[in-house]
């Protein structure tokens, strides 16, 4: 149930990270005509589908980086784990985002990093662009509750500035893993980063990445337990870019960025929690998102690495009732 008291504290939480100004939006931004890179809001959705807003929550934003996480669900949902590891891998790379990081064995280190994301579109079955993105859109609109829509000026923005991602997919090209065409598959992922939502909407997804796969909106299960609990671990691991590590001792929850300035993280069981603010830091992450998230995680005792008693599971199988 919605209580003032968890909007109250979302919507202060929110005043205490608005003076933080500094930071540069991310340069697509430009060349988009509703622009505010002052925009700033979060939301909640807890897993009986109950939203919580504060700040700017009607505001649009392409999903970025964001959308890595959940075409990786999709991918493994619709090919199964196995061949995606052959694919891509799950180890962070402690590298920035758009690095052309590629393991020994060729494959990328995760499918987060930009090398990971473009193969991990690629591999979403369908055999042609149109396909791919069409199944993409079904499921993201699933995941939202809501049908969600690919931003055509964000899109043209991204495919002006598309010759790094055009060199990755390139480069997984001569390695031989990519399954179609570079130009096509970098388009594909380009769009597939132009998806719009809201806060709230990024909330109900992060949701249903709580609730194992069900959306607690429309009780629909789009995703398998076992593609979320394999989504949720590389978000945990390599979820924030080359800043992961830290990110996990201080929030400790699986979480993804995107250089648009969002943010969503996973309480399992829980809740999602969404930030939109696009001013970033050095590594791509929104400044007062980051803020938003460690207040939060203190506050609310999110942290799941927190000391706490065994587990029901192991006490069990102690023999302790
Ligand atoms: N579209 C962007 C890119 O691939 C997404 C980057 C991001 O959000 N980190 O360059």
């Amino acid at each position: 149930m919605a209580t003032p008291r968890l909007r109250r504290e979302l919507e202060q939480a929110l005043e205490n990270v608005r003076h933080r100004t500094e930071g540069e939006a991310s340069s697509y931004l430009s060349d988009v005509s509703d622009e505010q890179v002052d925009a700033l809001g979060a939301a909640i959705c807890d897993t009986d589908g109950v939203v919580t807003t504060a700040g700017d929550c009607d505001h649009v934003f392409p999903l970025q980086s964001v959308s890595k996480a959940f075409a990786y669900a999709v991918t493994l949902q619709e090919i199964g784990l196995e061949e995606v590891l052959a694919h891509v891998g799950v180890e962070p790379s402690g590298d920035a985002f758009n690095q052309p990081s590629l393991r020994r064995d060729g494959r990328p280190f995760n499918p987060l990093i930009n090398a990971g994301a473009i193969l991990t579109h690629g591999l979403i079955p369908g055999g042609t662009d149109g396909a791919r993105e069409e199944l993409l859109l079904a499921t993201f609109s699933a995941l939202a509750g809501e049908e969600l829509e690919v931003d055509e000026e964000v899109y043209a923005a991204e495919a002006e500035r598309a010759d790094l991602n055009l060199s990755l997919a390139h480069l997984l090209a001569a390695e031989g893993v990519l399954p179609d065409d570079p130009r096509e598959v970098v388009r594909g992922y380009l769009r597939q980063c132009s998806i719009n939502v809201t806060a709230p909407q990024l909330a109900v997804m992060g949701a249903t990445l709580a609730g194992g796969g069900v959306n607690p909106r429309t009780g629909d299960r789009v995703l398998d337990e076992g593609v979320v609990t394999q989504t949720l671990s590389v978000m945990m691991t390599c979820g924030m870019y080359d800043a992961s590590g830290q990110w996990v001792a201080e929030v400790g929850l699986p979480a993804k960025s995107g250089v648009s300035g969002a943010l969503v993280g996973v309480v399992p069981g829980v809740m999602g929690l969404t930030a939109y603010s696009p001013r970033l830091d050095s590594q791509g992450n929104s400044v007062r998102g980051i803020q938003l998230f460690e207040e939060l995680s203190e506050q609310w005792d999110l942290h799941l690495l927190r000391h706490r008693e065994p587990l029901a599971g192991l006490r069990e199988a102690r023999g302790e009732r």
